[in-house]
């Protein structure tokens, strides 16, 4: 059976039993073959928009003696499903722009119906996922954090539930949070870092948004050697992030000494 990296892994650990999968921007089809050899699913279909991965995924599928389970199709995000033909969408390893605009595509074009469960993992922008699954009423049921190879990810599980609007909402009421903030700004500090992350604060959290503060004092620093006021209104605003952030973070720590 295939070894999966850590993060694959934990993607795979989100995916229902017995449950068909289509995995969008499959690249090599690591996980959906994964999926297939531990029997976790009965069948799977494996998206590539480029040709080379798009290759490489038929090879992987071919090597594993995989063709009868495993479809490998090519073609623009969830373009390459027939209605119903899934019922866990996966998609890993991009942006959460790039996410984002793949599934409201697929939404609109009717792609999503009978899809019960997405798993998710945004290389970055994860606060455009959580918003295009608040938007469109998926239930965002758990998420993790994870740390491989120096690099951070996150990991989101959303599933459709009846009461999602009411899930949602208490998820994200951020009054859990000793911080004198209002609701609003609550609310954005949830979108950016995670609901449940920050329930739940792991070292990799931590360790993301000291990496984030560095980042934006750096772009600060610059931007205080320009002249232009556009410049000024930029510096401001990262520097009232940065406040937050660092608030944030220190009322996590009080609260897990
Ligand atoms: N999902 C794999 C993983 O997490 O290891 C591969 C991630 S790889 C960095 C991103 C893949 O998404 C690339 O193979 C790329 O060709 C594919 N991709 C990018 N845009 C896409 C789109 N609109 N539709 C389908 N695949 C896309």
């Amino acid at each position: 059976m295939l070894k999966l990296s850590k993060r694959l892994q934990k993607i795979a650990d989100y995916v229902s039993m017995g449950s068909r999968v289509a995995d969008i921007g499959s690249d090599h089809a690591m996980l959906p073959v994964y999926l297939l050899q531990s029997n976790r699913c009965p069948s799977a279909i494996a998206g590539e928009l480029n040709r080379g991965p798009f290759e490489a995924a038929k090879k992987q599928s071919a090597d594993a003696g995989l063709t009868s389970r495993l479809t490998v199709r090519q073609g623009d995000g969830l373009n390459v499903l027939i209605s119903g033909e899934a019922d866990t969408v996966t998609i890993a390893g991009m942006g959460g722009s790039l996410m984002s605009d793949i599934l409201e595509a697929g939404f609109t074009a009717g792609k999503l119906e009978g899809v019960t469960e997405l798993v998710l993992q945004p290389n970055v922008g994860e606060e455009l996922v959580r918003q295009w699954l608040l938007k469109h009423h998926w239930f965002l049921k758990a998420e993790s954090i994870l740390e491989e190879d120096g690099k951070i990810y996150e990991v989101l599980h959303a599933v459709r539930s009846d009461d999602a609007v009411s899930r949602n909402s208490e998820l994200y009421d951020g009054h859990f949070l000793a911080l004198n903030l209002e609701t609003d700004l609550l609310f954005k500090v949830l979108m950016q870092m995670g609901p449940y992350l920050l329930r739940d604060p792991q070292p990799a959290l931590f360790k993301k948004w000291r990496h984030e503060l560095n980042k934006l004092e750096r772009i600060c620093e610059s931007l205080a050697g320009s002249d232009l006021a556009e410049s000024a209104v930029k510096r401001e605003q990262f520097l009232a992030e940065m406040h937050v952030i660092k608030e944030v973070l220190q009322c996590l720590r009080t609260d897990n000494p």
